[in-house]
């Protein structure tokens, strides 16, 4: 079985903290690779002001470049609609050896969310997740979180850790306007490319 993993997000802008979580799960779960899929309008997000998906795509593709295992797919970011991830799935699917297992990687805060997805029951069946726990989750209610929901959807969610990073794109974008310091906190290409194009200020 070849094992690749799906890093879905709106990366807005992408940080370390989802970098380090795609690298460590890849090596941890001997992942051939992971493609990243920056969301094209993401369902949870539609009320909020989000950057153009030309420039969230841009900032992924500069951020995993040095990554030879990282590859990032346009297919969510090529429609102009809401994007679902079982239907992003099923479209992967396809375009995959009939050997090859999905592995959704996801911060432990999606999974909170995970029963609003759209068909999560059928997703569950289609394709494994892994789950890393992030700052700032209990990880007692997220083992409850996860075994309620191995449970009632005959689901076997994995749930790992990863070196803590308390970073998220919300925050980044607040620094920004707040004129703060975001060195290190993004790749450096990342960082030139949010300033070249004065993205969240
Ligand atoms: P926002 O603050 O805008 O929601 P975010 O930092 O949560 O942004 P997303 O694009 O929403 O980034 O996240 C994509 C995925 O990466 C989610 O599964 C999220 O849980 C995970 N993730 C984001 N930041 C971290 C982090 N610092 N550590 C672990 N997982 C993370
Ligand atoms: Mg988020």
């Amino acid at each position: 079985m070849k094992k690749v993993g799906i890093m879905g997000g709106t990366f807005d802008p992408i940080h370390n903290g989802h970098l380090v979580l795609a690298e460590q799960i890849r090596t941890q779960f001997n992942l051939e690779k992971v493609i990243f899929i920056p969301a094209g309008i993401p369902p949870h997000k539609q009320e909020l002001n989000i950057t153009s998906s030309k420039h969230r795509y841009f900032m992924t593709l500069l951020a995993t470049i040095t990554n030879p295992h990282f590859e990032v797919s346009k297919i969510e970011i090529a429609e102009e609609k809401i994007s679902y991830t079982i239907n992003t799935i099923k479209k992967l699917k396809e375009t995959f050896d009939s050997n090859t297992e999905m592995f959704f990687i996801t911060g432990a805060d999606a999974l909170y969310e995970l029963e609003t997805w759209k068909n999560i029951e059928e997703l569950l069946k289609l394709c494994n997740f892994i789950a890393a726990t992030r700052p700032g989750i209990d990880e007692k209610k997220l083992r409850d979180k996860i075994d309620y929901l191995n449970k009632i959807y005959n689901a076997q969610i994995i749930v790992t850790s990863v070196p803590a990073l308390a970073i998220s794109s919300t925050d980044i974008r607040e620094r920004i306007r707040h004129r703060k310091s975001i060195k290190y906190i993004v790749p450096e290409s990342v960082e030139y490319y949010i300033y070249k194009n004065k993205l969240y200020i």
